[in-house]
């Protein structure tokens, strides 16, 4: 027989098979030789009350043999079959491949950045010297913005698609069968770019192609049908379905469907900045504690708060974090945040943003929320001075109106520079953030406080153009075959969400083109 049981268990034994048996037993009231074997289906925290513990969702094997999932996709030869070009190498794009070869379709993949080695150097370059290399850096190259992202895979898309299939990917090609389980499923900067490796291998090894450098300049359309695309202004490639998974960053591709007349939509999103504490002001307030338990990791936060009728809200928070130098452009200041698997390092960051809808940013220019997210970037550049170095300020200091005297240490690599924040801020944004900060510093002790850092700016936390699309066929309605996906297009944020509709896309083209 088997039975589905909910136990909650000390942080201190939740690493142990004779404790979780022996809680199995007790639950069950069986004695634990009938407990042949137990699959934990989900694992959470919980802190509500003093005592934190362990909420283990387990399906137990009593009295019968435990029998071993095993989930393995094997990816037919599809070197001669249909091709699909697919722009872009994030979740989207190579989860769009991954499906295009279980549909059956050879997968095309362009990606204007670098592999995931090569990409590394000029990431150091960014870190080091604060130059950005505007084909190769945090949002371009192989695996997008999701490589060297924090990789939290959390995600509410589950209407969309299957999130399981999605982890059982990431598991099948070198993530730790944990995400399958944890509440909040994380893999890290640092083993992600093995996993984005081995995924290209599979692409590659079933007759996929992965090209890097190669950046889509135009569009080949006739009588409102996709023929092909065009590479670094120069070749061209015939496909009759394209897949265009480019990312929110990708601000040429708007302008280019913008100039060719092909219809875009400017969308709402959400701006502000990334809020820095000292890990352990966060520990203290979500474990309740002086000093975090060995057993327990960094711990989480959410805060939402509404100011008007604006929401504030944090998002992408990442316990033992690093703040990111994310710009795609030069003389930008773009901001985000990553941990490493062990999140390990002593600051825990979010970005902390203030909804921003198309009425703040009047006209009929659809490209109108870009070219005011790209503004004010620019205007955090050069208050920060130069060399990628980020406008900051401390949390009470930006709300009380002062500039501060320093700035504490922070994990933001290129350096920080004390600024007044609201001279890159519009005020409806700045008003927001001060309203809502110290509000949430009554919903989590110990957050409003002036050993916090805000650095701006936080500006792309979702796209700020639409590419519409029909809601069955997936396809632009002007042009066949085009099928606008994920981030870039407005219709996914965050890798799992990116990744469900890189399938729903790729499912899309075998039905319809
Ligand atoms: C530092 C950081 C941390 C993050 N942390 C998390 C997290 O923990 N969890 C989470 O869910 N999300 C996180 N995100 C967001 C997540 O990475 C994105 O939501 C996700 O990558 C979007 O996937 P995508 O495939 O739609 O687009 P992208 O990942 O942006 O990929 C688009 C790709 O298209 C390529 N491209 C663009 N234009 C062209 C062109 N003209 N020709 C060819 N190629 C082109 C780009 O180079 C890029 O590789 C983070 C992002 C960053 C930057």
């Amino acid at each position: 027989m088997q039975k589905e049981i909910e136990i909650t268990i000390a942080p201190e034994d939740a690493g142990s098979e004779e404790e979780i048996i022996k809680q199995l037993s007790i639950a069950l009231k069986i004695v634990l030789s009938q407990i042949r074997g137990y699959k934990i289906l989900k694992r959470s925290i919980d802190a509500r009350s003093r005592r934190v513990i362990f909420r283990m969702q387990v399906n137990v094997f009593i009295d019968e043999p435990q029998v071993a999932d095993v989930f393995t996709l094997n990816y037919q030869n599809v070197a001669d079959k249909k091709r699909v070009i697919i722009v872009g190498a994030g979740p989207a794009g190579l989860f769009a491949a991954l499906q295009c070869i279980e549909n059956g379709m050879k997968p095309i993949v362009l990606e204007r950045g670098k592999d995931v080695k090569q990409r590394r150097r000029d990431l150091a370059l960014i870190n080091k010297e604060g130059i950005v290399n505007t084909e190769s850096n945090y949002c371009y190259g192989e695996g997008g913005a999701g490589t060297y992202s924090d990789g939290k895979l959390y995600t509410r898309s589950n209407k969309r698609g299957d999130i399981n299939k999605v982890l059982q990917i990431f598991v099948q090609h070198g993530a730790t069968d944990d995400i399958l389980v944890d509440a909040r499923p994380h893999i890290g900067t640092n083993k992600l770019p093995h996993i984005i490796t081995a995924i290209r291998e599979t692409i590659l090894n079933a007759g996929g192609e992965v090209h890097f450098g190669q950046k889509v300049t135009d569009f080949l359309i006739e009588s409102g049908k996709i023929k092909g695309v065009v590479v670094n202004d120069e070749e061209k490639l015939d496909a009759e379905a394209v897949i265009l998974a480019t990312g929110h960053s990708a601000r040429d591709i708007y302008t280019l469907l913008n100039k060719k007349g092909i219809l875009v939509e400017a969308k709402p999103f959400a701006l502000g900045v990334r809020i820095e504490h000292p890990q352990e002001i966060i520990d203290a307030a979500q474990y309740h504690c002086a000093v975090r338990s060995e057993f327990l990791p960094p711990a989480y936060y959410s805060l939402v708060e509404q100011v008007g009728s604006r929401g504030v809200f944090s998002f992408c928070m990442c316990p033992g974090g690093i703040i990111a130098p994310c710009a795609t452009y030069e003389n930008e200041i773009v901001v985000n945040g990553w941990s490493p698997s062990k999140r390990n390092n002593p600051f825990a960051n979010s970005g902390t943003v203030v909804q921003v809808t198309l009425e703040d940013v009047p006209g009929d220019d659809p490209l109108r929320m870009m070219n005011f997210q790209s503004e004010i970037e620019k205007t955090a550049f050069a208050l920060g001075g130069g060399n990628l170095v980020a406008p900051g300020q401390r949390m009470v200091d930006f709300v009380e109106g002062r500039v501060s005297a320093d700035l504490p240490r922070n994990s933001y690599l290129p350096g920080t520079r004390s600024v007044m924040l609201k001279e890159t801020l519009p005020d409806f944004i700045a008003s927001s953030l001060k309203s809502a900060l110290p509000v949430f510093g009554k919903k989590m002790k110990g957050y409003y406080t002036n050993e916090a850092i805000l650095v701006g700016v936080e500006s792309r936390s979702s796209s700020p153009v639409r590419i519409p699309r029909d809601r069955e066929t997936f396809q632009h309605p002007e042009v066949a075959g085009l099928y606008p996906c994920a981030e870039g297009a407005g219709y996914a944020g965050g890798i799992v969400s990116a990744a469900i509709d890189g399938v729903n896309c790729a499912n899309a083209v075998l039905k319809f083109n």
